[in-house]
């Protein structure tokens, strides 16, 4: 089997001209299908850029990075919104939108794809809901809800459509240990259910044994995990 996602001799600059800054340098990573990958390292050290890339929310510039065996280096516009599509994001802040109620943030999950009735979008995501524990919370809105209810409201609306790819940028950082523990096991169990792979960034030492592999980001420059080991 191919990797899910393929990244080589990856570089990735911000700003022309004299402002021209290098934030990654040769990333190569491969991850395959149901692995969790946690991806480490200190503040400003380019993770939020890599994932940011991979989720094809932002062109690669440089090398190669191929996600479901498709290129995204020097990909079209079209082709990067149809890679948006096969992936769920899970931010640090939840990103809900206050003004609907928690099953309709869900359902935003599957409005990208156009072959659902709006029948079973309401079935699918009400579901999706029970199983993160919130089947009583359907129509409440986003204010009235702890942080970890709002943060698996989140990874509902991620996994609802069944993606074959979960992008999580510190899910767990406004989280107390016990929220976070709890949010970062429910993505574990979805995605191990779904066959889905989990690229997931975190400085939150409590959670990494549920990564099947650990690298690290320094720099700019991705550490794998053996050297990781070897390092410490
Ligand atoms: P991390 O997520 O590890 O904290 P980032 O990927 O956010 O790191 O940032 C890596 C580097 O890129 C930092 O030096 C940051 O200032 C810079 N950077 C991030 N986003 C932008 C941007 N949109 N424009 C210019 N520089 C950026
Ligand atoms: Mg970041």
């Amino acid at each position: 089997m191919p990797p899910v996602i393929s990244v080589k001799n990856l570089d990735h600059y911000f700003g022309h001209g004299q402002l021209c800054k290098q934030v990654l340098f040769d990333i190569n990573l491969d991850i395959y299908a149901g692995e969790i990958i946690i991806m480490t390292g200190p503040s400003g050290s380019g993770k939020t850029t890599l994932l940011t890339l991979v989720g094809g929310l932002r062109s690669a510039q440089s090398g190669s990075l191929q996600i479901l065996e498709q290129e995204l280096c020097g990909a079209k516009k079209g082709q990067l919104t149809q890679a948006r599509r096969s992936n769920g994001y899970i931010f640090q802040a939840h990103n809900l939108h206050g003004s609907l109620t928690v099953l309709q943030n869900v359902r935003m999950g599957l409005e990208v794809h156009n072959n659902i009735s709006s029948a079973e979008m309401k079935t699918r995501s009400a579901q999706m809901l029970e199983e993160v524990g919130l089947g009583d919370r359907l129509n409440y809105y986003p204010d009235d809800l702890s942080g970890g209810q709002k943060q698996r409201v989140a990874i509902a609306r991620a996994l609802v459509g069944r993606p074959k790819i979960v992008l999580a940028d510190e899910p767990t950082a406004a989280l107390d240990s016990k929220s976070g523990r709890d949010v970062v096991s429910l993505m574990q169990k979805l995605a191990k259910e779904q066959d889905c792979t989990i690229l997931l960034v975190t400085h939150d030492n409590r959670i990494l044994d549920i990564a099947d592999r650990i690298v690290y980001m320094e720099d700019g420059k991705l550490i794998n995990d053996r050297a990781v080991v070897a390092a410490s």
